[in-house]
C-alpha cells in the first residue's frame, strides 16, 4: 500500500515574541535548500501567525492557528474566529488541544462546533484527542478517544482535508511517551473510531502522535504503522529540534 506523506506539525503553545521568527526562517531556509520527505507546518501564537505566514510563503512551510471560536464573528472579547486565523494567513487550525480542553473547559460538541466554523472558514482542522493517566490505569484508554472521536468529529468532515491527533494527555511536555506497541493500539483504536463515526470519509485523514516527540525518538514512533505524522509542542521551538524530527520522517 502507498505511503502517505507524514504530516509534521510544530505546536509553539504560549511561546514566541517577533524574535522568535527567527526560528522559523532557519526552518524555511533549510527546508528550501534540503526538501522535507514530509508536510511541515508551524502553529505559533495568535500574534505571530501574520508575520510567519508572510516570512514563509506558504512554501517549505505551511502556518497554523492553535484554536479558534465556534462563531464567526460577535462579541467574544479575547477570542479569534476561524476567518481571521485564515485571512491572516494560516491554513490549519489546531482544535481540541488537551490544554484547550482543560483551560476552557471545552466539550466534544464545542470542539465539533469549532471544526465546522474552521471548515466554513477554509482551514483544515487537527483535531486532538487522548486520555489521563488515570482513564490510562484504569484501562479506559480506548473507550476515552473513540467517545471523543465519536462527539468531536463532524459528519462534514468527509471529503475535506483533516487529520486527527492522538495526545496521550500524560505524554505532553512530560518526556513520557508510551510503549511503540501501545502507540500502535491506539493508533489503530482510533482510525476504527474514524470509520465508525465518518465511514470511508474516515480511512485517508492521518493520524498525528503527539506527546514528547523528539530528535531522539521521531523515527520509531513515525515508523509505527498507523502513525501518519507528529504533533510536536517543546521540540518544536527551535530550528535544530524540529529539524531531527522532520529528517526523521
Ligand atoms: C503538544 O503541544 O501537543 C505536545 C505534544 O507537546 P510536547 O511535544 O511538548 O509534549
Amino acid at each position: 500500500m502507498k505511503q502517505s506523506v507524514k504530516l509534521i506539525v510544530g505546536n509553539w503553545k504560549m511561546n514566541g515574541l517577533g524574535a522568535s521568527l527567527a526560528e522559523a526562517e532557519v526552518l524555511k531556509d533549510a527546508l528550501e535548500a534540503d526538501p522535507a520527505a514530509c508536510r511541515v507546518v508551524l502553529c505559533p501564537p495568535a500574534t505571530l501567525i501574520e508575520r510567519m505566514a508572510r516570512l514563509l510563503g506558504g512554501g517549505a512551510v505551511e502556518t497554523g492557528g492553535q484554536d479558534c471560536h465556534d462563531e464567526p464573528s460577535g462579541a467574544f472579547t479575547g477570542s479569534v474566529s476561524a476567518e481571521m486565523l485564515a485571512d491572516a494567513g494560516a491554513r490549519l487550525v489546531i482544535l481540541g488541544h488537551s490544554e484547550s480542553r482543560a483551560s476552557f473547559a471545552e466539550t466534544d460538541a464545542g470542539v465539533a462546533a469549532k471544526v465546522e466554523t474552521a471548515l466554513a472558514a477554509g482551514l483544515e482542522p487537527i483535531i486532538c484527542v487522548g486520555e489521563t493517566l488515570e482513564q490510562r490505569d484504569a484501562g479506559e484508554a480506548i473507550d476515552v478517544v473513540s467517545r471523543q472521536i465519536a462527539g468531536s468529529l463532524p459528519v462534514s468532515l468527509t471529503g475535506q482535508p483533516f487529520a486527527v491527533a492522538y495526545e496521550p494527555i500524560w505524554a505532553i511536555g512530560t518526556g513520557r511517551t508510551p510503549t511503540l506497541e501501545e502507540i500502535e493500539a491506539m493508533h489503530r483504536a482510533v482510525r476504527a473510531a474514524m470509520l465508525k463515526r465518518l465511514g470511508a470519509g474516515g480511512a485517508a485523514a492521518p493520524i498525528l502522535y503527539g506527546g514528547s516527540v523528539k530528535p531522539g525518538n521521531a523515527a520509531e514512533i513515525l515508523a509505527v504503522p498507523e502513525v501518519g505524522g507528529a504533533l510536536v509542542g517543546g521540540a518544536s521551538l527551535k530550528a535544530e529540534d524540529f529539524l531531527g524530527i522532520i529528517r526523521g520522517t
